[in-house]
């Protein structure tokens, strides 16, 4: 019998959530929910130093925006809470102490001058020090000081650091992980990690091996940059007589440029959002627009980081979200770094935009246009969708296109110089007089009337089409002249028409 998937998606509230950390939770849930398994939040609220006002809130939102909200977690609640590691402090203190009790932890005295000195004496001697098997005895910790010295110095209430302790020399640590096979480091090389800070806190560390067996969490899925705590953790379980959850390293999310890891400092200078929503820093005041601020699809938006780090296998490219869940597995995660394109997210938004009902924009773009579009019936706004939708990248886009709104006051210069000759205002007065007698006014009709002007005329197209968009819209591209004049109406027609002609010319 397989155990249940349950996987937990832990960030910590020190600000807001980068589009990397978004991946990891999606990665988390597609992981879930492939195996009908239990999605967890958990809110890794440790470290008092870095904790931001509002971030845990932002997290919880971020997901909510995504369409994928925890099944268990700080709000969602569960029988594995509480969910906030703040509220869980005595479950690390009960169970440090029975680690220490087994031998696999200790009390250390030094500060952090005494450490720091230890470092630089050795950096002088062109060596590096570290605080593992080798020089553990030379320091204040419980393994060195006598029980009576130890007694001594927690009477004075000197502060002191609980330790994990690294086992002796030439142990071999394997790591089993989903994506990149087995890893093995030799436990020299690893150090005796600080398990619970002077302030009585558990660390990272502790903290997370402790949540991931108590909350029953069956496969840890994270970020690269976790990979080498993995030995230590290993170790942890052990020490503790748990077994180790499995383990998935997901590939970093690359800079553009393929160089480094992507950071919101390449957002600011590439000039595309990094966090899914609008973040405001608590201290600076300082606003970053988001991705769902900047016109994007939840949907575009999750489509594009499934994509960071993992492929269907064969082309295909577009996933819904419950797509996506059907065709996740862990076998097409990669191992090198994903590298993101920001032109490829911008490509899904147009994908998501442009496919099922358009009706559904219609609410949306009439909010994004609400004074441009007051008193607009749905029709008329369906019938910008049906012209438009082909032609922008996100739905604001359209707002652009002013010349839907209002007849054009100015021109394309560069345009009428090329195209506008002496010749143009006559045909465009003989095309007025055709249009006129169009009725109903629509689309096909017209094009039909305008093809039979041009062939009674003997003119070619280019020669009255483009100065006929001109004269309606003010520039050189956009919709089809026909469905755009079926738009407007035969009355706003004729008076662009008239009044470009006596404008230009
Ligand atoms: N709190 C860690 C973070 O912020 C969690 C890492 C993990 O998933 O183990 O990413």
């Amino acid at each position: 019998m397989s155990a249940s998937v349950r996987v937990r998606f832990a960030p910590s509230p020190t600000g807001p959530l980068h589009m990397g950390g978004v991946r990891t939770a999606l990665f988390n849930y597609l992981y879930a929910k492939k195996h009908n398994g239990t999605f967890i939040l958990r809110v890794e609220d440790t470290d008092q130093a870095r904790f931001v006002e509002g971030a845990e809130a932002y997290i919880e939102e971020s997901l909510k925006w995504c369409g994928f909200e925890p099944d268990e977690g700080t709000k969602a609640g569960g029988n594995h809470g509480p969910y906030r590691q703040s509220e869980r402090s005595e479950l690390y203190l009960k169970e440090l102490g029975q680690l220490m009790a087994k031998g696999h932890a200790y009390k250390a005295f030094d500060t952090p001058e005494e450490i720091a000195a230890k470092r630089t004496e050795a950096e002088a001697n062109g060596d590096v020090w570290q605080y593992d098997a080798r020089t553990r005895l030379s320091m204040r910790n419980s393994l060195a000081l006598s029980a009576a010295q130890v007694a001594q110095l927690e009477s004075e209430g000197q502060p002191f650091t609980v330790r994990f302790k690294m086992p002796e020399s030439g142990r071999e640590v394997t790591v089993s992980d989903e994506i990149r096979g087995e890893i093995r480091v030799s436990s020299s090389v690893l150090d005796d990690k600080v398990l619970m800070k002077a302030d009585g806190l558990p660390t990272y560390h502790l903290a997370n091996v402790v949540d991931d067996h108590h909350m029953e969490i069956s496969h840890v899925i994270r970020g690269e940059e976790w990979l080498p705590s993995a030995p230590l953790h290993v170790l942890l379980y052990e020490a503790f007589g748990w077994s180790p959850p499995a383990f998935a390293h997901l590939p970093l999310i690359l800079k553009p440029t393929g160089n480094g890891k992507l950071s919101k400092r390449d957002g600011d200078k590439g000039g595309f959002p990094i966090f899914p929503l609008a973040w405001t820093d608590p201290k600076s005041g300082q606003t970053s627009k988001g991705y769902q601020e900047n016109g994007y699809l939840p949907e575009a938006f999750l489509n594009m980081l499934l994509l960071l780090g993992w492929s269907s296998g064969d082309e295909r490219e577009l996933f819904t979200l419950t797509e996506a869940v059907e065709a996740f597995s862990m076998k097409n995660v990669t191992k090198s770094g994903a590298r993101f394109n920001p032109d490829k997210a911008v490509w899904f938004n147009e994908q998501y935009l442009r496919s099922g009902d358009s009706s559904r924009w219609v609410e949306p773009l009439k909010e994004l246009n609400s004074e441009a579009m007051q008193g607009w019936s749905d029709t008329k706004c369906q019938q910008v969708l049906d012209m438009m939708l082909e032609r922008v990248q996100f739905l604001h886009e359209i707002g652009t296109h002013l010349y839907l709104f209002a007849a054009p006051d100015r021109f394309d210069e560069k345009l009428i110089r090329k195209k506008w000759k002496p010749e143009t205002p006559g045909y465009l007065r003989e095309l007025k007089d055709v249009l006129t007698e169009v009725e109903p006014f629509e689309s096909d009709n017209i094009e039909t009337q305008f093809k039979q002007f041009l062939a009674t005329r003997e003119l070619g197209f280019g020669a009255v089409l483009l100065p006929f968009r001109i004269a309606l819209t003010g520039t050189g591209g956009g919709p089809s002249m026909f469905d755009f004049a079926e738009f407007l109406g035969k009355a706003q027609t004729m008076d662009r028409l008239e009044a470009a002609v006596a404008k230009l010319g």
